[in-house]
């Protein structure tokens, strides 16, 4: 039994997501204390029970802690089983963070399946639904399997009700090497406006204009979202992966600020060379992990970066180096 302490590091939900995909992935029970014990509301929300909700699901694991609040958790695994998936948080909270717990035991699994999410699909402080499916699973369909999602409704905080699908036909994953972007292919930006005036998403449009200078900027409204909602996305796709940076629209926050913030996360990206952006390099830990071997230049690592390494270490025997390279380059390397 592996003892895991959720206060570690960053001490969010990702010490708890990692733990459910690598205990899944490995056959090796867990226990968790302290879970989110820093956070303003500790303990498992919503979005965090259905993670391991779904894992045990997924996994036929035994479990003891599963409610709302606990700080604790027992996990036993069992086995991984293919098949169709419906998971509904029954809030706002992020779907693709579900995803997170369970995309590595589905990926590793002895046939197809497809997963059904309803929730969040655009939440601050996770991965947004583009960034899912171009960025990360991009790479996934690079390293062997075959995984695709589709958007059928986006939800926001706080209505909710937000729908996507994903399809997964599995393969080993393969290492991968990302240590250049290779050359930029084009650079896009999307608006979109749920049930909010489309005026939000041409003043942010404007923005990345006048600070970027980007052309291909499109404006999209999304009018069967459940509530209102603003999302701006700017997407830089390479040769070797795709990035994609998000600005989300915030009561009592302009239009133009947002579209300011967002530019500037593009901009930092562009300026520094480095292939991987800051948040993908904290979830490619996983897929190369499992590939036992892989290495990517980044930003300099974030707190849930080198969280993640730990926990990491603690279900797989590998090796992970993180080196600074200069000021904007960190190289990291998994190794058995
Ligand atoms: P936690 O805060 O522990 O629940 O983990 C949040 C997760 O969401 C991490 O894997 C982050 O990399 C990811 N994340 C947060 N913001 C973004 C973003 N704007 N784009 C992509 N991923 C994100």
């Amino acid at each position: 039994m592996l003892y895991i302490d959720g206060m570690l590091g960053e001490g969010g939900g990702q010490i708890l997501r990692t733990s459910l995909a690598l205990s899944l992935v490995t056959g090796k029970p867990f226990t968790i204390n302290k879970i989110r014990a820093g956070r303003k509301k500790p303990g498992l929300m919503r979005q965090h029970l259905t993670c391991v909700n779904a894992a045990v699901k997924v996994g036929n694991a035994k479990v003891e802690g599963a409610s709302i609040g606990s700080q604790s958790l027992k996990f036993e695994p069992g086995n991984i089983t293919a098949g169709d998936y419906n998971f509904a948080i029954g809030t706002a909270g992020s779907c693709t963070l579900v995803l997170q717990a369970i995309l590595p035991a589905l990926l590793a699994a002895d046939g197809p399946s497809k997963v059904m999410l309803e929730g969040g699909t655009h939440n601050p402080f996770a991965p947004p639904f583009d960034f899912l499916d171009q960025t990360f699973l991009g790479l996934i369909n690079k390293m062997g399997p075959t995984v695709s999602a589709s958007l059928i409704r986006p939800g926001f905080y706080p209505a909710g009700g937000g729908k996507f699908k994903v399809e997964i036909a599995p393969s080993p994953l393969e290492k991968i090497n990302l240590t250049q972007r290779g050359d930029i292919l084009n650079k896009t930006a999307k608006a979109l406006v749920a049930n909010l005036p489309e005026n939000i998403a041409a003043r942010e449009i404007k923005i990345v204009k006048k600070l970027l200078g980007w052309e291909n900027c499109e404006i999209v409204n999304a009018p069967d979202s459940n509530g209102p909602g603003n999302v701006l996305t700017l997407t830089v796709k390479s040769e070797n992966l795709t990035e994609v940076f998000t600005g989300f629209g915030v009561k009592g926050v302009t239009a133009e600020k947002v579209a300011k913030r967002c530019a500037g996360q593009a901009k930092s990206y562009l300026a520094s060379n480095a292939p991987v952006g800051k948040y993908l390099a904290d979830q490619l830990l996983i897929p190369l992990a499992m590939a036992g071997g892989g290495t990517f230049i980044t930003q300099p690592p974030s707190r849930h970066t080198m969280t993640n390494i730990d926990v990491v270490k603690q279900f797989l025997n590998l090796n992970i180096s993180c080196t600074e390279i200069d000021n904007r380059c960190w190289q990291i390397s998994v190794e058995k």
